[in-house]
Order: structure tokens, then sequence, then C-alpha cells
């Protein structure tokens, strides 16, 4: 008998894929509107994992054809000076995307330096106006990691409408923004956290199980439906020193109908929906939108 394993979403190709059409389309807003791309990251202190991820989104934006700059302040900067940063971009034209890396050294308080950021360049969607607008249904940029799990299921012909779709995790950066995409998409959301009660029964009723926990393998292979598509966010360090999700990958897979590796899954897809909100800033500066530069959503 054959042995059936869940098929492989691959966050990392698709990724690369949304990267090119992305490239394609800021070729395209240079070309017809005399607009770049701007992305500015500002990373505060020194933090190895943060230096690597903000050397990946400068890359991946310098890539796709954007103007890319990070600006690197000392761990101690202040709060007002961090502010005034942060104001002095809202303020340029060139800059079309701004994020503040996270997490920011002691003494900072993202809470007061986050709303700052002016909403139409908000492309991590985590400031309270683009939380707004994700709630209320309005047009605003959606936060990264959640957007890139619909991209990923999109692209690969999965639907979810009608779905019932299972968040473990309660996060602003990933769970919460996600029971609000799902309701966009139609599905049906239930979101569990350290407080739920019977965490397996409510992942084994998943036809789309989210993990976004930051436990390596606490969802196992018998809390998957047969045939769910599993979609691990969570990105831990094992005591072999390789990164491991959420789930049990191995035992999962014998479940799942499809499922998100780690590394490869939806870490390259929470970089590439980072160009893609970068773009839809610039391209909205220039009067346009992503439909007319080609990029279908
Ligand atoms: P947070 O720490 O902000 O939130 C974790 C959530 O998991 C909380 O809601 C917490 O519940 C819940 N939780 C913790 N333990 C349990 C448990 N035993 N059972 C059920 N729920 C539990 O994490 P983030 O959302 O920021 O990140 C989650 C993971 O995703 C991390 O591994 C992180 O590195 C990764 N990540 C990956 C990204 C990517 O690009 N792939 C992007 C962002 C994050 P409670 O609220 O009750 O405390």
């Amino acid at each position: 008998m054959t042995e059936v394993t869940g098929r492989i979403l691959d966050g990392k190709a698709t990724a690369a894929a949304v990267r090119e059409d992305v490239g394609a389309a800021a070729a395209q807003l240079i070309e017809a509107h005399g607009v770049t791309p701007g992305l500015a990251v500002i990373l505060v202190g020194v933090d190895p994992a943060s230096e690597v991820y903000v050397r990946n989104k400068d890359r991946d934006a310098s890539q796709a054809g954007f103007h890319a700059q990070t600006i690197k302040l000392p761990a101690g900067t202040a709060q007002a000076d961090l502010i005034a940063e942060v104001e002095r971009l809202n303020a340029d034209a060139s800059v079309h995307g701004i994020l503040v890396q996270l997490p920011l050294p002691g003494g900072l308080d993202q809470a007061a330096i986050v709303p700052r950021i002016a909403p139409s360049k908000d492309v991590d969607g985590l400031t309270p106006a683009s939380v707004a607008a994700l709630v209320t249904g309005q047009p605003g940029h959606r936060p990264c990691t959640p957007s890139g799990c619909v991209e990923l299921m999109r692209r690969a012909g999965l639907e979810l409408s009608g779905r019932h779709v299972v968040i473990v995790g309660r996060s602003q950066l990933v769970g919460k923004p996600m029971v609000q995409l799902a309701l966009e998409q139609n599905a049906t959301a239930t979101i569990c956290h350290s407080r739920t009660q019977d965490l397996a029964g409510h992942c084994r009723r998943a036809d789309v199980l989210v993990a976004a926990v930051g436990v390596p393998k606490l969802v196992k292979g018998d809390w998957i439906k047969p045939g769910a598509v599993v979609l691990d966010v969570g990105i831990n360090r094992g005591e072999d020193g390789k990164l491991v999700g959420d789930v049990d990958f191995e035992a999962a897979r014998q479940n799942a109908g499809w499922i998100t590796p780690v590394p490869g899954g939806i870490g390259p897809m929470t970089r590439a929906m980072l160009l893609v909100n970068t773009l839809a800033s610039a391209a909205r500066s220039a009067g346009t939108d992503l439909k007319a530069l080609g990029l279908s959503g």
C-alpha cells in the first residue's frame, strides 16, 4: 500500500513567485508613473535575529527594484528621537513603507511609537488605524504574516470560504488579524490560546489549522483532521539548534492534506507580503493600484 502524506505547501517557492510578480509590477509603476517604491526599515539596537530579518527585508526590496533603506539607531536612542525619525519618514514622499523592527530595546514604548507611523505607510499593518480598517473591512494594510497565510492558500488554489479555520495563538501580530482575514474570506473562525480547554478537540475540528504559538511541536499529529490544511507560523530554535515549528511536522503530515514546513513556509511569505504592501502604498501615491499593475489578490 502506498503511504499518503500531506503535500507540502511550499512557502519558499510561492514567495519567490510573489516577489517576481512584485518586481514586474514595480517596473511598470516606475516606467508608467515614475514612482519607485520606497521601503524604510528602522532598527534600534543590536539584536542578531532582528539584524538578519532586516537584512533580508532590505535585500528582498532591492531585488524587486525598490529603493530600500535601513536606518540603524543605537540601543540608547531616546523615544522622542525615534518618533522624530518616524515623522521624518512620514514626510518623505520617496518613502512608501515604514517598518519599525520589533521587539524594541527596553526603555522604548512600542505602543507609543508604532501609532506614529502614517497609516498609508504602515506596511506592517500594526497601527491602531490599520487594525481599525481591518476590523471594519475598510481598505488598509493587513499584517504580513496572516496575509501571507491567505496568499499561500490562494496561490495553491485552496479555498477558505465556508471552511472552519482554527487559529492557535491570539497575538496582535498573527492570531487576532488572522481571525479577521479568515472572516474576510468567508471562513468560520475559532481562536484558541493558553487558557483554551480541550485544545486538541478544537484543532481536530479544523479544516485549516493555523499554529502561531511559539511552543515547539505543540500541535500533535493526531490533532489534525484528515485532509486538513496546516499552516505552521511558529519559528522556534530546537535543541539541536535547528528551526522547528509549532506543529510536530512529521506526525501531522500523516493526517494533513497540505502542510507548511519550517523553515520554508510562512516565514518567506511574510517577507513577500511586506513587498506587496509597500508596492500597494507606492501605487496609491501614484493614483493607481495593484490590479492596474497586473498583481491580482
Ligand atoms: P506571542 O507570544 O505574541 O503569542 C503566542 C500566543 O500563543 C498567545 O496568544 C498565547 O496565549 C498562545 N499560547 C502560548 N502557549 C500556548 C499553549 N500551550 N496552548 C495554547 N496557546 C498557547 O507569539 P507571536 O504570535 O508573536 O508568535 C508566535 C510564533 O510565531 C513564534 O514562534 C514566532 O517566532 C512566530 N512568528 C513567525 C512569523 C513568521 O514570519 N513566520 C511572524 C511572527 C511570529 P495567551 O494569549 O493566553 O498567552
